[in-house]
């Protein structure tokens, strides 16, 4: 399987090559030139790892087989405590789909567990020798799941840049907590779209590049619009299907819809793969929160990013430039010359519109919907109070999305954090009184639903600090070449 670049069809590379680098050298993503059948009757009995491995396979075909199937194994184990892809049935036809059992919390693990075993290799197969430098602008979740997944490891180093303000007290602490000689963690003032918008500077910034080369550095990138990140998500899709068919919540063959809480748009799209390789996927739905420029996209074909910004309940879907769209229109149009002109638009003027074909190609499989905080809110509570069903602020938009697109399909909500990330503003929307500190609402929320605090979040009480610098966007640049404890 060969990559191309969403704006460019001559750019085309291996998959190595695809995760190695990140970014095609042209500002566009890589995409695979095909999708791969889906083999369902042959996939539908396997273990989580087996079928991470089968279907990572057959995407990242230049890798050995028996590499994958030991990454997967060692990725998705016991690190996933047993739970990789776990479905919990919440109410009739509605499930959620639980991507938060991972040592991290939050569904990006799926990724970023994997992601650096797979780089490593990509390395290997290229013969390339030299260190790698990834840096990660997070919106709260990716920067702790890449840290986690990349620290301690040979011959990478990772540096994670984060709004200031713009990520949950238990988030912030899970980054600035981290071990490893490897990792460094600054605070950006601004929103993420600053933080990512710098980090993309850099990976343009040519001089940047040639003095890292001359230090025998590379930079890479671990943020979802690596093609390393995205395949892994596309397994969970396949696993949930699987298990619904098993336990009868589907019939064999017939059509299951999903709804995403969407930020950067790999998640989602990690489904739209899914079934473009053959899975019975009926409707995907985009959930936005208040910074609803998706869905307003997918309602109108007009994405505009010139609108204010919020922060909301929901800090890991604070986006307003969702990356991976640009893949979507580009599978939806397979016209690089029309994806590179709608994105030289938008950087130009914030703003663009497809044509009619192409919205009504896109809206054939996506819907959407929107909640701002105090509508998510009442549907965290009332999920609570009707199903016993506890979920995070970001989970609660997608359920609040759900049951107003809701056919006669199961619908499965991709529940994308645990309750203890958000411990306070999860109190509040029960509606009980919200302690001063995370680490006690933890308690108090353990205490209202006899659900226990993740070890790995309620822990963090005794971590020391070990990053607290705080930097303007226009430093990222300087962070980016600073020599590191790794270099020696
Ligand atoms: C990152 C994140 C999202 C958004 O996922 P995208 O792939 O960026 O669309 C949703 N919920 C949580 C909890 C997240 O961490």
């Amino acid at each position: 399987m060969q990559y191309q670049s969403t704006r460019d069809r001559n750019t085309v590379v291996s998959s190595s090559e695809a995760i190695v680098r990140g970014l095609a050298p042209d500002g566009g993503l890589f995409v695979p030139q095909a999708f791969p059948a889906a083999k369902l009757d042959a996939w539908r009995h396997l273990s989580y790892p087996q079928l991470a491995a089968a279907v990572l396979g057959s995407f990242l075909t230049e890798y050995d087989p028996a590499f994958l199937e030991q990454a997967a194994k060692e990725t998705y184990g016991a690190a996933f405590s047993g739970k990789a892809g776990q479905v919990e049935p919440v109410a009739d036809g509605l499930f959620a789909l639980e991507l938060w059992h991972g040592p991290t919390c939050a569904f990006k693990d799926y990724a970023l567990q994997i992601m650096p075993k797979l780089l490593v290799q990509a390395k290997k197969n290229l013969g390339r020798t030299e260190r790698t430098r990834i840096l990660v602008a997070t919106s709260g979740d990716t920067g702790k799941a890449a840290l986690a997944g990349y620290a301690g490891l040979d011959g990478v180093e990772i540096e994670v840049f984060y709004p200031n303000d713009g990520t949950s007290e238990i988030q912030r602490l899970q980054m600035v907590t981290q071990t490893g000689d490897n990792v460094a963690v600054y605070a950006v003032n601004g929103n993420f779209d600053d933080a990512q918008s710098g980090v993309k500077r850099v990976f343009g910034d040519e001089t940047v590049a040639r003095e890292l080369a001359g230090r025998g550095i590379r930079l890479s990138s671990a943020n979802s619009i690596n093609w390393g990140r995205l395949a892994p998500q596309i397994v969970y899709y396949f696993y949930a299907y699987f298990r619904l068919a098993e336990t009868g919540g589907v019939a064999w063959g017939d059509v299951v819809d999903f709804c995403v809480p969407t930020g950067n748009f790999g998640d989602i799209l990690a489904g739209y793969y899914a079934k473009r390789m053959g899975l019975p996927v009926g409707r995907l739905v985009c959930a936005s929160n208040k910074n609803n420029v998706l869905s307003d996209f997918i309602r109108t074909g007009t994405y505009d990013r010139r609108r204010t910004f919020y922060k909301t309940t929901s800090p890991s879907m604070d986006i307003l430039i969702s990356s991976n769209l640009e893949r979507l229109l580009y599978h939806l149009t397979e016209d690089e010359t029309k994806v590179a002109g709608w994105m030289a638009q938008l950087a130009e003027t914030g703003c663009y519109t497809v044509d009619a074909r192409t919205l009504a190609r896109l809206q054939e499989t996506f819907r959407c919907g929107w909640a701002d905080d105090a509508a998510a809110a009442r549907t965290l509570h009332d999920l609570w109070a009707q199903d016993r069903y506890l979920c995070d602020p970001h989970t609660a938009v997608a359920f609040h999305a759900a049951a107003r697109q809701r056919t006669a399909a199961p619908m499965v909500v991709l529940s994308t954090a645990s309750p203890f990330k958000f411990p306070r503003d999860v109190l509040a929307a029960l509606g009980l009184e919200v302690p001063a500190s995370d680490f006690d609402a933890m308690d108090a929320l353990t205490r209202a639903t006899g659900s226990p605090a993740p070890a790995q979040l309620s822990g963090l009480k005794a971590l020391p600090v070990r990053f607290d610098r705080t930097l303007d966007p226009a430093q990222i640049r300087t962070a980016a070449l600073a020599a590191r404890v790794s270099e020696g």
